[in-house]
């Protein structure tokens, strides 16, 4: 038997503080299961605790792998895999980096939608902070409840528009938990360095507010000024607390997410992802679509379908894009159109929020989308309105006459609300659609020929964005750094993949990219002088220093 006292514990440097036994198994971050070797079993009280076979994480992985995919329903593997995350962190975060392909739709959209639309009644322990009303004048005491003191990512929601599924109140947790995941998985941001948030300001989902199951507080939305006192409270909170976090805000309804990105984005390291990485990921796919029709982007007409968070968002960064290819802001406006729930988004319309007037054209006004179609021959249409089928065989082959590659982003999540499926998109364009969509459609066989569609995944872009920004300790994290994001991503299309139709790099190739995406986002940081600690020889190696990889370390020496 091996010598206690030959051994030391060495995670962590203090072996007194360093648990034991029952405690360390139900420590996620540091469990390590059936991989406990013998010697760390008797040292640190686990002899017995465990089946005697002692195995390795890749064993480990064959199992929780076999363990998921006997589930049935994707929402069985949701349910199984976040389990997972709440036993073994690094487990997880092995599987899901090893098999992104196949679990970011289940930790991710479209499976975290049907998730959160559950929440209530799968139930099984927390994860996550939630504040709300009660936190009022002692906030940043509940943030100090959260077990880990190093934050540098926080993704909070108030669920008012949780995909595009709309308000799901305290329910929209899965959404912060998945999006973190993803920050690790993709970025390799570790992940006791990270916080999903909710703050429940209530719901206005009647069903929700009757669920006897329901996990939020039973109250309408509050009003605005408590809204924004509340939020405020937070922000003052998170800087004191965790004063190295950067804030993603994440599917706040539109008029919530407009203003407090606009109040905070000069004041504090935060930024939507909604409308800004939804912004990058769309520009990033632009770009790739006209590497195959060989067009300037100054050329294009976009006409997008829904004008809240995700068409702005996209639309100003298409507007600094084609700014940096040298038109003007005005000029660049008048290529982007909108149609909305009342028509097309034109000057003469009384009703438009201000997000929407600087893309409201001197036009007549269009009540459907179609009209808009053949009116305005768009070169490429996008669709982030939520609602599905509105891209029908008409719309399709109304673009396919005017272009001869048509760009077609069907992007509302998840897969129930896009506008077209890859299917109709290549049908009805007799193959020649460039075609992307938000959460991911299986290749397509038509016409003679197998298309691969593209998934337009804001996962392409926040975590390198997120990482840039932690990596150099951003003060704020500025439009610019969305603009370089995108060209990087963009650049790393290959010629191959773009002739296979794929206008976004493999996700296998995304930890790399998202080191590549942070090295750029850095670098505006310290370009502008933005960044909150010096800068360091190589950015790139420096930044892949810092990413996490999940592998089982040795607990004693
Ligand atoms: P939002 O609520 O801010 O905006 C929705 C817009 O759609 C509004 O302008 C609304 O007027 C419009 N709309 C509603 N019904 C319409 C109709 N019948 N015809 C025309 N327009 C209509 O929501 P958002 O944040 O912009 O998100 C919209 C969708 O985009 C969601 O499904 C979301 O999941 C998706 N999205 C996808 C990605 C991605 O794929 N990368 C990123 C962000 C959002």
């Amino acid at each position: 038997m091996p010598d206690r006292k030959k051994h030391h514990v060495i995670a962590h440097g203090h072996s007194d503080t360093f648990p034991r036994g029952v405690d360390l198994l139900n420590d996620p971050y540091l469990n390590k299961g059936t991989a406990f070797t013998d010697d760390e079993r008797d040292v640190l009280g686990l002899r017995g605790l465990l089946p005697p076979n002692v195995n390795t994480e890749e064993e480990q992985v064959v199992r929780a792998l076999e363990n998921i995919r006997q589930y049935k329903t994707d929402l069985e593997k949701y349910i199984s895999l976040i389990a997972l995350q709440d036993m073994n962190r690094t487990l997880f975060y092995r599987v899901l980096i090893d098999n992104l392909e196949e679990m970011m739709p289940i930790i991710y959209t479209p499976t975290v939608g049907k998730a959160c639309q559950e929440y209530a009644h799968i139930f099984s322990r927390p994860r996550g902070l939630f504040i709300t009303v009660d936190d009022k004048g002692r906030m940043a005491d509940t943030l100090r409840n959260w077990p880990y003191d190093d934050i540098r990512i926080i993704v909070i929601t108030d669920g008012e528009r949780i995909l595009g599924l709309g308000d799901l109140g305290a329910d929209g947790m899965g959404i912060p938990v998945g999006k973190l995941s993803l920050y690790t998985a993709c970025a390799g941001i570790d992940p006791s360095m990270s916080l999903p948030m909710t703050m429940d300001v209530g719901t206005n989902n009647e069903t929700l507010l009757k669920d006897p199951l329901y996990i939020g507080k039973r109250h309408h939305r509050l009003s605005r000024p408590e809204y924004d006192e509340l939020f405020d409270e937070f922000i003052t909170a998170a800087k004191e607390v965790f004063p190295n976090a950067v804030t993603q805000l994440e599917d706040f309804g539109n008029t919530n997410a407009f203003r407090l990105l606009k109040k905070y984005r000069n004041r504090v390291c935060l930024f939507d992802d909604d409308i800004q990485g939804t912004g990058a990921v769309a520009l990033a796919g632009i770009y790739s679509a006209l590497r195959i029709t060989d067009r300037p982007l100054k050329d294009q007409k976009i006409l997008f379908l829904g004008a809240g968070e995700a068409g702005i968002g996209i639309a100003d960064l298409i507007v600094s894009a084609m700014q940096d290819e040298g038109l003007s802001e005005n000029d660049a406006c008048s290529k982007c159109w909108f149609v909305d729930s009342h028509g097309l988004v034109v000057s003469c319309r009384s009703d438009l929020a201000e997000h929407k007037v600087p893309y409201a054209h001197d036009y007549e006004h269009l009540s459907d989308f179609l009209s808009a179609v053949t009116d305005l021959k768009p070169t490429a249409i996008i669709g982030v309105s939520g609602q599905p089928g509105k891209f029908d065989s008409d719309v399709l082959q109304a673009m396919a006459a005017c272009n001869e590659r048509p760009i077609i982003f069907a992007l509302s999540n998840p897969t129930s609300k896009a506008e077209c499926t890859a299917e109709a998109a290549y049908m009805h364009t007799e193959g020649r659609a460039i075609f992307a969509s938000g959460s991911p459609f299986a290749p397509v066989t038509c016409h003679g020929k197998t298309f691969v569609p593209g998934q337009g995944n804001n996962a392409y872009i926040f975590p390198g964005v997120g990482l840039g920004a932690i990596a150099c300790n951003a003060a704020v994290v500025p439009d610019e750094m969305f603009f370089v994001a995108a060209k990087v991503l963009a650049h790393e299309v290959s010629r191959e993949d773009l002739d296979k139709g794929l206008i976004f790099p493999p996700l296998s190739r995304i930890r790399d990219v998202s080191a590549k995406i942070a090295a750029s986002v850095a670098g505006v940081a310290y370009k502008r002088g933005l960044a909150r600690v010096p800068e360091p020889e190589n950015l790139t190696e420096s930044i892949k220093k810092l990413m996490y990889d999940p592998l089982y370390r040795r607990y004693i020496d």
